[in-house]
């Protein structure tokens, strides 16, 4: 059972195959038994089994939504009432959130069954998971090799079928990236799309919450459920929310899809340039033409993303100081002597290495120089989207330039692992959605491709994901000792 899609088990759910208690007990008792890949921080077991009690009932009533009963996990980025919310960090490893993110309200609502927290890089900063207070997740497909970050504990649950589903987080590719390396499917919606309210804030002009799941049919659905305005958020846009599902289906046929000649350059390993190729075939199968676009300030992506990303993180991150919340050191002496233990101690290398730059970059006499100049890239790239998507319906490219790295390999390098989300980053930048979709294998690690479209097109995203799903079954390959 563990192995249906959301629309799937809805179906089985209503014809009492199984209940919402037996499903959720059989993936309490997978997260156990898979417990070394480290993909949760904690999981709510009692809260899990009375959330499905009530999905049963529901069920049994005939009102129930289509992710009643459905065992989810959140991402432990998101704040859940009366329920650790630790970021990944120690700074916040007995942080208890007073209250829910409006996400996690949402799918409260719908009568999902939360199986617990997942783990993520430290307050999102990092593409393998290596940054976690935590310890390291481990890749389902080779456990030696990173799951990806910073959502690499949803992707690594999802792909080894310890939840449905699970919650992410995008600030420069944390959904697509993860969900690339994993072989799952991840989508990175239009900033404002979703809420951000309750979700800790790394830069806020870049996050975005998104679905993880299996296939575009699931993320449809999730995305239903997650999407819409939200008043406690002020970047949160008002655009009525289409009925996602209801478009799958429509044909590709006079699909224009651009190749940015900038995205399969140098950099982009020739076993994932051919698997590429070949999903790009299909989709001229299925009735697309396919022309090359160019995206000239792609290449300013990287360094204005790490000049923006931490200026805002520095702000962001100024509120964890040892008084509040979070974590506080023992015996402090005075005041300062409190701060700067509370956050030395608090805080990971990768962390504080952002509030060091983002500190820098803010301070008087270099702001000109770095800030405001990052600003300036950021608006080229904006404008490189703009006229390169007027040519076409969607754009397309890797989302990693290999497939998934090794444990430790890139962890002392910092630059190197920036240059793992070349092909992620700009589109935060830009604020655009984009999919990671499973494309193949190279040398049996999982290859997502990229598909990037127009403001609000999560509806048209989906539809060309789930097309290319039905004529592939890379989506539905589960990795060795998981089945
Ligand atoms: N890897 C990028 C970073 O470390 C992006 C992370 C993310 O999207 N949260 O900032």
């Amino acid at each position: 059972m563990y192995n249906k899609t959301i629309a799937e088990l809805a179906k089985s759910l209503r014809s009492g195959e199984f209940s919402s208690v037996e499903l959720t007990l059989a993936f309490l008792d997978r997260i156990k038994q898979h417990g070394s890949l480290n993909a949760y921080v904690t999981i709510t077991e009692d809260l899990a089994l009375q959330a499905a009690k009530t999905a049963d009932i529901r069920l049994a009533a005939g009102n129930a939504e289509l992710l009643t009963g459905i065992p989810i996990a959140q991402k432990d980025i998101f704040c859940t009432e009366g329920i650790k919310t630790s970021c990944g960090s120690r700074m916040l490893d007995n942080f208890i959130a007073p209250y829910n993110a409006t996400v996690v309200d949402k799918f409260n609502s719908a009568g999902a069954v939360m199986l617990g927290k997942l783990n993520m890089d430290e307050f999102a900063m990092g593409s393998s998971n290596e940054t976690s207070y935590y310890g390291a997740v481990k890749n389902p497909w080779n456990i030696n090799a990173v799951p990806g970050g910073s959502s690499g504990g949803s992707a690594a649950a999802v792909a080894a079928r310890l939840a449905v589903c699970a919650t992410g987080t995008d600030t420069g590719g944390s959904i697509r990236q993860p969900a690339a390396l994993c072989g799952i499917t991840g989508l990175k919606p239009t900033y404002g799309r979703v809420s951000r309210y309750g979700m800790i804030a790394y830069a806020s002009s870049l996050d975005q919450g998104g679905p993880m799941t299996r296939s575009a049919e699931d993320a449809a659905l999730m995305l239903q459920t997650m999407a819409g305005f939200d008043d406690k958020d002020s970047t949160s846009v008002d655009v009525s929310v289409p009925d996602y599902r209801a478009g799958l289906n429509n044909s590709l046929e006079g699909l224009k899809i651009g190749l940015p000649k900038e995205f399969f350059g140098e950099g982009l390993s020739s076993d994932v340039a051919a698997t590429l190729e070949a999903a790009i075939n299909e989709y001229r199968k299925l009735g697309a033409t396919v022309t090359e676009v160019s995206m000239p300030s792609l290449k300013l992506a990287i360094p204005a993303y790490y000049v923006i990303a931490p200026a805002e993180c520095s702000a962001n991150l100024s509120r964890f100081d040892g008084v509040r919340f979070g974590y506080r050191c023992e015996n402090p002496v005075d005041l300062t002597d409190l701060y700067t233990r509370s956050r030395g101690e608090g805080f990971g290398k990768e962390v504080k290495r952002r509030i060091l730059m983002g500190t820098y970059a803010l301070s008087a006499g270099y702001y000109d120089a770095y800030y405001i100049k990052a600003q300036k890239v950021r608006r080229l790239i904006s404008e490189d989207f703009k006229r390169a998507l007027a040519e076409v319906d969607v754009m397309m490219g890797p989302v990693t330039p290999s497939t998934a790295f090794g444990i430790g390999e890139k962890i002392d390098n910092p630059i190197e692992m920036y240059l793992s989300d070349i092909y992620t980053i700009a589109i935060n930048l830009a604020g655009v959605p984009a999919m990671s979709v499973p494309a193949g294998f190279a040398k049996g690690l999982p290859v997502g491709l990229q598909i990037i479209g127009h403001y609000f097109a999560e509806d048209k995203l989906l539809n060309i994901a789930h097309q290319y799903q039905q004529v592939t079954d890379w989506h539905t390959q589960i990795p060795k000792g998981f089945e």
